[in-house]
């Protein structure tokens, strides 16, 4: 048997009569930029996520480099983000000339440790960043504390969570804003690039609407250097039919990750730590191997697709050599990256293909 990572095109063919049609519907509208597609879709996704405003960009980094942005964030600033996570969260923030200020994750849940967010602020701290890590919320309480206590933007990376919940309610509208990736491969996922921006704030939204499309509000008329990064009408349309069914979708992902839990509990990984307030959407299913390249190597024998999410934290990546990071400056993150290995799990994955993995894993581990 063959275990696909993720087999996005299967998923697809399930919904491709509506796919097609929403394509051709915007090949042949004659609107090609912003207009009634990105429109519609924005207004269902706000209503998706609970906050009242969706302004579609470009893409997920754009979204967050635009929200820092029109918050106000640049040179001097600092902001808060986590030192496990994939490397757009970092760079939106050198894009806006702000200081990274990387903070440990919980080892239980690799999301980021709101009592080291704590210990990281300072006078010049303008913004946190939690990561809604592998689909898994962050623990949003603590941190929504932090900003009102001292004043602070705090702004989801929800890139990885469309859908999932923190004490009930979905992520994505809690703090003042949120990005948003639609990345073919995340739970939400376009024919191509695309990104969001959600926000609770109508000044926000109006400032991240002009900020996407040259810093404009009326046509040829420029109140902020703003850049072009605008969601595709194309993917808009797309993106339209995908979200009818991200609920069935991530319900799936639901039930493979509930069989993984129950059964690989005696595998010896170290499996996803679920803490009762949160209701997961396993964009991954991330496990724990002491030698895990050896463990790959094992499952792709047998036919099973896995990807390693992240194998070289951001600090040690050379995009961030000027900032001086040495190895060891993060050891939670580096060891994370040296032993997480993410199984295969999606909407088209079947039962037989999640029982496949299940018995090679027990086998292979
Ligand atoms: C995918 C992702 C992004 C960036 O999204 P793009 O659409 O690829 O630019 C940002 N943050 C996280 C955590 C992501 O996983």
């Amino acid at each position: 048997m063959k275990v696909p990572f993720l087999d996005i095109a299967g998923a697809h063919a399930e919904i491709q009569d509506q796919l097609d049609e929403a394509v051709l519907r915007v090949a042949r509208s004659g609107s090609y930029i912003l207009g009634p597609e990105v429109e519609a879709f924005e207004a269902d996704f706000a209503r998706f996520t609970g906050a009242p405003h969706c302004l579609g960009t470009g893409n997920g980094l754009d979204a967050l480099v635009l929200a820092l942005k029109a918050m106000g964030i640049g040179p001097g600033d600092e902001v808060i983000v986590p030192a496990n996570t994939y490397i757009a969260t970092w760079l939106a923030v050198s894009f806006c000339g702000a200081t990274i200020v990387p903070v440990e994750p919980l080892e239980a849940t690799h999301n980021i440790d709101p009592e080291a967010a704590a210990a990281a602020i300072t006078s010049r701290t303008k913004a946190i960043i939690p990561v809604h890590l592998y689909g898994q919320p962050a623990d949003m309480d603590p941190l929504l504390q932090l900003s009102e206590r001292h004043g602070l933007h705090l702004l989801e990376d929800a890139a990885q969570a469309h859908g999932a919940r923190y004490k009930g309610q979905r992520i994505g509208s809690f703090g003042e804003a949120a990005c948003w990736s639609f990345y073919p491969g995340k739970n939400l996922g376009a024919l191509g690039d695309g990104g969001g921006f959600t926000t609770t704030s109508p000044e926000l939204a109006a400032r991240v609407s002009m900020l996407r499309n040259y810093g404009s509000a009326v046509k040829y008329e420029h109140e902020l250097a703003g850049q072009n990064s605008r969601l595709d009408p194309m993917q808009a349309a797309a993106l339209q039919v995908k979200l009818q069914v991200l609920d069935d979708w991530n319900a799936r992902r639901q039930a493979i990750a509930a069989r993984y839990l129950g059964a690989l509990s005696a595998s010896g990984l170290v499996l996803p730590a679920v803490p009762q307030w949160a209701d997961p959407v396993w964009h991954l299913f991330v496990v724990r191997h002491p030698q895990r390249d050896g463990f790959r190597a094992r499952l792709e024998e047998a036919g099973i697709g896995t990807v390693i999410h992240y194998p070289k934290p951001p600090h040690l990546q050379g995009a961030f050599a000027s900032q001086g990071h040495a190895r060891g400056a993060f050891p939670l993150a580096e060891t994370l990256a040296s032993e997480v290995i993410s199984l295969p799990v999606g909407p088209a994955q079947t039962e037989a293909q999640t029982e496949y993995v299940i018995g090679q894993v027990l086998k292979l581990a």
